[in-house]
């Protein structure tokens, strides 16, 4: 690996110390996100996140490079196969595989610790949900998407452009519903399926990468040596060999999905923690008496209500479980008792945030009467 990385050193601008002590999240390990983590690995990027909640299968083996047959006949999960052959490229990266969703599963924390984070998914939620943490945490990501031959990727940079802006009213109407935890049940909708090809997930994936390299190197970028994509989209078209980089920079002041959660407390409290204890942690560590935090990447349910025959579930769980467990029953449609602020009145005090679905290392939007903090929770299990 040492005399690899020597023929990147005579490139002027890259430093290897610097990608070595990187840390990159790849989110998505399907065609793009294979790509995107080989060359990852080859570059020497020293600290690597996959997140994934996939699991392989055998139509995933004409475009994932990360993927054996043997993998798709066990069933394994993406994330944790892709860390095992990528730590078999290059030893020396770490390498730390989360099997869950982007959504609900990452805490700000772990992305707090990221220089950039890429994404290697297929639909609009899941980039939109990217877009939210990276924002809230001040880092760059890298979104890639592909169909059929064609492909793009850009960059989004805390302060210049976001994803959300760029979506425009009825795209953000469409995610807002998505997000209010209304529609449990059909919220977990599959992202429509597009035919790719391996080609055009190297082309994009290797784009990826490169714009990720560029990220860490930010000082070189600021010197003129490297210019980003921040600001701009590829547009790769395979069938006719065409590509074009078009204005991509809608940054709106007003828009609430790209604000920073900023400063950043820690408190020695885990997800193990009762919501009681947490609260009286709190209160004790901001002086305050009154204090909440809101669940601000899912509900809690305690029951739903069937429309058609008022029958009753007691489900006591976060709302994605219930969309998950309850989600084979015909679509009769569910009233879903929910809690989305947690303070003293909350009936379920014994509960652990963990129960809650509050994921590891998430950074709690505290209330209290005066201001809101951001608490972040240390490592739990
Ligand atoms: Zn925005």
């Amino acid at each position: 690996m040492a005399e690899t990385n020597n023929i990147f050193t005579r490139l002027s601008w890259f430093r290897q110390e610097r990608v070595a002590a990187a840390h990159v999240m790849v989110v998505g390990c399907g065609a793009l996100g294979n790509e995107v983590l080989k060359n990852l690995a080859l570059f020497g990027v020293g600290h690597i996140v996959i997140v994934d909640f996939d699991y392989v299968e055998p139509s995933n083996l004409s475009r994932s490079v990360l993927f054996t047959r043997e993998d798709a006949a066990e069933g394994r999960q993406k994330a944790a196969v892709a860390a095992e052959r990528i730590r078999q490229m290059n030893p020396d990266i770490d390498v730390k595989s989360i099997y869950g969703d982007i959504a609900y599963d990452v805490g700000l924390g772990l992305i707090r610790q990221m220089d950039v984070i890429i994404g290697c998914v297929d639909n609009r939620w899941a980039r939109y949900c990217i877009n939210r943490l990276a924002m809230r945490a001040g880092k760059p990501w890298v979104d890639g998407g592909i169909d059929r031959l064609e492909g793009t990727a850009r960059v989004f940079m805390p302060g210049e452009n976001c994803y959300a802006c760029n979506l425009g009213p009825e795209g953000l109407k469409e995610m807002k519903r998505r997000f209010s935890c209304a529609n449990i049940i059909r919220r977990d909708e599959a992202a429509e399926r597009v035919p790719t090809t391996p080609v055009i997930a190297s082309v994009i994936g290797a784009v990826e990468a490169q714009e990720a390299m560029k990220l860490i190197h930010r000082a070189e970028m600021e010197e003129g040596e490297l210019t980003s994509l921040c600001g701009r989209m590829f547009c790769y078209e395979g069938q006719h060999l065409t590509t074009r980089i078009v204005s991509f920079k809608a940054y709106d002041d007003d828009c609430p999905l790209h604000e920073q959660w900023t400063p950043v407390e820690t408190a020695e409290l885990t997800v193990q923690h009762s919501v009681g204890e947490t609260l009286c942690l709190l209160a004790e560590m901001l002086h305050t008496n009154e204090v909440s935090f809101s669940l601000t990447t899912d509900c809690f349910v305690d029951w739903i209500v069937r429309r058609d025959n008022d029958q009753r579930f007691n489900v006591m769980q976060p709302g994605r479980q219930v969309a998950r467990q309850y989600e084979s029953l015909p679509t009769v449609g569910f009233y879903q008792h929910e809690y989305r602020e947690i303070d003293k009145n909350f009936p379920y005090q014994e509960l652990t945030l963990a129960q809650l679905g509050i994921p590891d290392e998430e950074v709690l939007w505290v209330h209290t009467g005066k201001a809101d903090r951001y608490v972040q929770l240390k490592i739990g299990s």
